[in-house]
């Protein structure tokens, strides 16, 4: 398993994809140019946005644990991941992570409530996206808990780890670890 730090600072330059588009995707010239946000082309001054994307994440709570699952995907294949996912155009943060939690876990918590947001890293077929990830909180009964079943698309498995031992190195995305954190200093 890919080990990841537990702080990463990385500078926004960084993510930088400036040799994805070689040429304008409006007048077709090659005078295009990364600015660090967008792209911008010389000849005609098309300009385009390379925007922040915006996610939401699920902590739920059952019993002093919380509910992870073992991504089946790259990025980050076999790390813990919270349920949840990209806000989806037209929809608002509380409706995108409802609707993954219906797809990821055949379920979705009746209330939520709104913890923070961190921003995070995410790439996928080698474009890095920067993201805002919005995280919410829950609870679950016991009961109700064992019931969950992951979509195998998603996850190769369910697990549920007390909040006193996460395993910090396994958590895939550092915007969890940060969201998690925040949690931490609430219960
Ligand atoms: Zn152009």
């Amino acid at each position: 398993m890919e080990k990841q730090p537990i702080s990463e600072a990385r500078d926004p330059q960084s993510a930088n994809p400036a040799g994805l588009f070689r040429f304008c995707p409006s007048c077709g010239g090659p005078g295009i140019d990364w600015s660090g946000r967008f792209w911008r082309c010389g000849g005609c001054g098309f300009e385009y946005f390379h925007n922040v994307a915006a996610a939401a994440g699920l902590i739920l709570n059952s019993g002093g644990s919380c509910l992870f699952l073992r991504r089946a995907k790259e990025p980050r294949r076999g790390c813990l991941a919270l349920p949840g996912g990209f806000v989806d155009p037209g929809e608002s943060a509380e409706q995108a992570l409802l609707r993954e939690c219906r797809e990821e876990l055949g379920w979705a918590p009746k209330d939520i409530r709104f913890l923070a947001s961190f921003p995070n890293r995410y790439e996928f077929q080698k474009v890095e996206y920067w993201t805002c990830d919005l995280f919410f909180i829950a609870d679950l009964g016991k009961k109700e808990a064992a019931r969950l079943s992951p979509d195998p698309d998603e996850a190769t498995g369910l697990e549920w780890i007390e909040f006193g031992s996460l395993p910090w190195e396994s958590i895939a995305f550092e915007s969890t670890r940060q969201a998690l954190r925040q949690y931490l200093l609430r219960i």
